[in-house]
């Protein structure tokens, strides 16, 4: 039974007389007519099933107004990242460099996509990356889809449908709960012989489970994380060595796509793409989205032979890259043509490499705007510049932590889980991180150009606006 049930339904204005409202008129001319008419019948509905509202047009008119201007915001938006967990999939991983957004912005139109433009003949989406990639990887061949999950999966199915893939039972890992290497080697057609053990498999393993059935040993760097004490794995070159005693190739999952020395910050363990081509793997698999900084991509580099069979594999065409993908990444290897520019100029390096004493004074700066701006006394928390951890994220580099400092939001009045809501809602969303009843607001994953619009949405909820969506239009 609702509050309404009581109430005359003939009381509530008919539609035909709400949207004839001026008001609601002008925003049918903005959005359309029939998104006033659904707001205007959803909001009725509420009416109807909720607490008593006095059913007059000036009340309901303005309700109706909330409700289109809802509807017609957009459910993909963007985001002020201060988590401190650089690559975090639920907020899109990597964003992008400048000049990486600049390069979609010009290849939504027509572009050249697969043309040769000195020729006039028909090309290949791939030519706008593959030399870049031949260069900064050194392999011999490469080749593009649409994640590294599609990649590796191209790859099992190309060299090994049918035949067997030697694996360490240490390297079966699940990355982002869908990406399982069993399952993408069931769906590979391939056939999984695990070696060894969860914490030792020694190269002897490979060794034993060569049959003449075996059509790649697989490496998989296990992104997301570490196995320390007694433990022993077989190394790349020596996997590499193994393999050319019987002409096997070495397929080698390298997860996050790391393409230069030093640029992860100091006590990365992460793999080197163009070491692992220099150690003789046959492929190396990536992803463009992780360190390397650059849109949702999967890269296949290697022996050409092999590169070429997957390009012609069906599956190829299944799993081909998108032109605003492509656009992106070839930006973003550029960047990568000068280690100083990319460490500059990709957003995620440059986080990784911050010091910390920028992160620190962004974090002091914020305070201090925000208690100017608000007075000390009237704000609804308490504000605290603390020390903090923050992570690369994205399966990559699992416990090592990086240096930060944050913002520690300790709220008076409100639950911090309501703080973190109404940030949530507000326009920027403002995600955080809730630690001991506060909310942290760590700077190391702050873009310099959103301190600003932070700020300003952090000030509108401690001012006492929790009214979300509302903030901001
Ligand atoms: C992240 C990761 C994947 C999956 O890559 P996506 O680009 O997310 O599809 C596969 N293998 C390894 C080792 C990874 O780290």
């Amino acid at each position: 039974m609702s509050d309404n049930e009581g109430l005359p339904l003939r009381q509530i204005p008919a539609v035909h007389r709400i949207i004839a409202h001026p008001r609601l008129i002008s925003l049918g001319e903005r959005y359309g007519r029939a998104v006033v008419k659904r707001a205007i019948e959803k909001t009725l509905d509420a009416i109807r099933s909720g607490a008593p509202v006095n059913p007059l047009l000036e009340v309901i008119v303005p309700l109706v107004e909330d409700e289109i201007l809802r509807s017609v915001s957009p459910s993909l938006r963007k985001v002020i990242n201060a988590t401190g967990v650089i690559l975090h999939t639920n907020l899109g991983r990597s964003p992008l460099a400048e000049t990486a957004i600049e390069a979609v912005s010009r290849a939504c139109g027509y572009s050249n996509l697969e043309l040769d433009l000195e020729t006039g003949q028909r090309g290949s989406r791939q030519a706008h990356v593959e030399s870049l990639l031949k260069t900064l990887t050194g392999a011999e061949a490469a080749l593009v889809v649409n994640n590294n999950a599609a990649a590796v999966l191209l790859v099992l199915t190309t060299l090994a449908s049918g035949r067997q893939v030697i694996v360490s039972r240490g390297e079966l890992v699940e990355i982002g709960g869908s990406f399982r290497v069993p399952d993408v080697m069931a769906m590979s057609g391939a056939i999984l012989a695990e070696v060894g053990t969860t914490n030792k498999t020694r190269i002897g393993d490979y060794r034993a489970a060569i049959g003449a059935e075996t059509a790649a040993l697989l490496k998989v760097h296990p992104s997301n994380y570490r196995i320390t004490g007694f433990t022993q794995s077989a190394s790349l070159s020596e996997l590499v060595a193994l393999g050319e005693e019987f002409s096997i190739p070495v397929i080698f999952d390298a997860g996050s796509g790391l393409l230069g020395e030093g640029l992860a910050g100091k006590g990365s363990e992460e793999p080197l793409v163009q070491c692992a081509i220099k150690e003789g793997a046959a492929a190396v698999t990536f992803s463009g989205d992780k360190l390397l900084g650059g849109p949702q991509a999967g890269v296949i580099a290697g022996r050409a032979d092999l590169v070429k069979a997957c390009a012609k594999n069906p599956l190829a065409r299944a799993l081909r890259i998108d032109k605003l993908s492509l656009a992106a990444l070839e930006a973003t290897l550029r960047l990568y043509m000068d280690p100083d520019i990319a460490r500059k100029e990709v957003p995620v390096l440059r986080m990784v490499t911050r010091p910390l004493q920028e992160v620190r004074n962004a974090a002091h700066r914020f305070k201090s705007a925000i208690e100017r701006d608000l007075g000390v006394d009237a704000l609804s928390a308490r504000l605290e510049v603390v020390e903090s951890e923050a992570s690369i994220g994205g399966g990559s580099m699992p416990g090592t932590a990086i240096e930060s400092w944050a913002v520690k939001i300790v709220p008076a009045g409100v639950k911090v889980s309501e703080l973190a809501r109404s940030l949530r809602l507000g326009n920027p969303a403002v995600i955080g991180r809730i630690e001991d009843n506060a909310l942290i607001i760590d700077f190391r994953t702050v873009l310099p150009g959103d301190e600003e619009p932070l700020r300003r949405a952090v000030a509108r909820v401690l001012a006492g606006d929790h009214s979300g969506s509302k903030a901001n239009t």
